[in-house]
């Protein structure tokens, strides 16, 4: 048997509480504790030389502790307040009556060493603090506009022709670490799941077979259904958990020690009781990016393909998206709350998608304004059954012809007689500006014709319409220009 230095830890008896220590092991306090965190456990107070502040810093990591918040944040926070202190050594601050708005601004502006992106730490410190009345500080003291702007990126999910490149090459691999590509992929976990995916994962109903998993991110069971197939390799990887170690690893995969570069076969590949690693040397990451290297797989840029295990999410909420299934059993898989979630950070659109759902009416629509107006802006038929919206009345319509797409809701009927030039719901669309342009033509000659005639209903309908045309016309050519 195989166990890790890192066992050790575990194994370790966890260190008893006491308030004056200057190394506290969080394990005692937090109940959020899991195998994940094994590293990060103990919290350092020792280089936090200002006693007063010293003080409010372990009651706020026993307030987070308490409450359940993950040693990663805590640990964050902490060194943030870490940072923080020695800036108030450095300016000789002796109490927190000292500390405003002024010092706040002046710590921001001293260099590029305050990450502004960790000021929520030290904000939580004053907020907390405050409220539970260990000190009074200003709640103004640090604002929103203080930190800088994020931007949050949708992932890139692997294209389609990498993606199939590796699936295709799979048994390349050791076949614990393919498993893990197969599971992971499949549920679209994340790699924190993944990691802590219990070994009784697996449940059977009847015929159907689900996945079950505990995620800490929102402390519930999530559970999916599942094929015979993927149930098989779970059962493969319970049979190699258990030829490993019998009943003494809780957990479905494992850590690897001697983990190769260069040959994707992995032949030192050494089974280590440990969880697998969040960032680097990841099994699967290690093992795939390996793979991609060996057998040069490119992406469509021709670009050698990256690899990251938190991708295989990404990528398969985005498949799922693009297979045709609703946003909410997307949603549903995924374990979101929000559809919001899903739809702006797991169902990138692809190109090829859009032409499928949106067609030709996709490319620039205006409407009787001549205003621009987005596809999505309309009910849902109109981009999924494009053809029920259309209007092409050449030779039916007496005075003139209609090109472009209605923008009623298909269950409500059309009461201004087709007037569709002039109607708000008119879309029209680039391809028939020929038609446009002819059908404008046609009604400047009938214009000309009925004013001559005095004919002064017809010269009001068709300088209305004509009127429209153009607008229509100009922003459609000015949109192709
Ligand atoms: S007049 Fe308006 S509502 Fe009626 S068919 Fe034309 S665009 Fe649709």
């Amino acid at each position: 048997m195989n166990v890790s230095h890192y066992s050790d830890n575990t194994s370790s008896a966890i260190k008893s509480f006491d308030w004056k220590d200057e190394q506290w092991d969080l394990r005692t306090i937090n109940p959020n504790f899991d195998d994940r965190d094994r590293g990060i456990h103990l919290a350092n107070f020792a280089n936090i030389h200002l006693v007063w502040f010293k003080v409010e810093v372990k009651k706020y990591v026993k307030h987070l502790c308490k409450t359940g918040r993950s040693l990663s944040t805590i640990q964050q926070d902490l060194s943030t307040l870490r940072r923080f202190s020695r800036y108030l050594v450095r300016e000789n601050i002796s109490s927190f009556d000292e500390i405003n708005r002024s010092l706040i601004l002046d710590y921001l502006v001293q260099g590029q060493k305050v990450n502004k992106l960790k000021l929520s730490g030290l904000r939580k410190l004053f907020t907390i603090g405050t409220t539970k009345g260990w000190f009074d500080i200003d709640q103004d003291i640090i604002r929103d506009a203080d930190y800088p702007k994020q931007y949050q990126y949708n992932p890139d999910p692997i294209s389609d022709q990498v993606r199939e490149q590796i699936e295709q090459n799979l048994h390349l691999l050791p076949d614990s670490i393919a498993r893990m590509w197969l599971i992971g992929y499949f549920s679209a976990m994340r790699p924190s799941e993944l990691a802590l995916l219990k070994r009784d994962c697996l449940v059977r109903e009847g015929q159907h077979w689900k996945l079950i998993w505990h995620r800490k991110k929102t402390n519930d069971h999530h559970e999916i259904p599942i094929s015979r197939t993927i149930a098989k390799v779970v059962q493969d990887q319970q049979e190699y958990i258990q030829n490993l170690w019998s009943d003494e690893w809780d957990y479905l995969f494992c850590h690897y020690h001697n983990l190769s570069k260069t040959d994707v076969s992995q032949p030192q590949l050494e089974p280590v009781m440990k969880v697998l690693p969040i960032h680097a040397n990841h099994p699967l990451s290690v093992g795939i990016r390996t793979l991609i290297t060996i057998l040069d797989i490119r992406d469509e840029n021709g670009l050698l393909a990256k690899f990251q295990s938190k991708l295989l999410r990404s990528t398969r909420l985005t498949e799922l998206f693009a297979q045709g299934h609703d946003l909410a059993v997307v949603s549903a898989w995924a374990g979101h709350k929000q559809f919001a979630t899903t739809a702006t950070h797991y169902t990138e659109v692809s190109c090829n998608l859009m032409e499928k759902e949106a067609g030709h009416i996709q490319k620039a629509l205006v409407n009787s304004n001549g205003h621009r107006i987005l596809y999505e802006s309309f009910p849902k038929s109109f981009w999924e059954t494009p053809i029920s919206h259309k209007l092409e009345l050449t030779q039916t319509h007496v005075n003139t012809p209609i090109y472009g797409y209605c923008g009623l809701p298909l269950n409500q009927d059309c009461h201004k007689s087709r007037a569709c030039y002039t109607c708000e719901c008119f879309v029209a669309t680039i391809e028939k500006l020929p038609q446009y342009i002819n059908t404008l033509n046609e009604l400047r000659a009938k214009l000309i014709k009925a004013m001559s005639a005095g004919q002064e209903v017809l010269v009001e309908q068709f300088g209305r319409q004509a009127e429209q045309l153009d607008k229509i016309i100009a922003s459609l050519q000015q949109g192709a220009a």
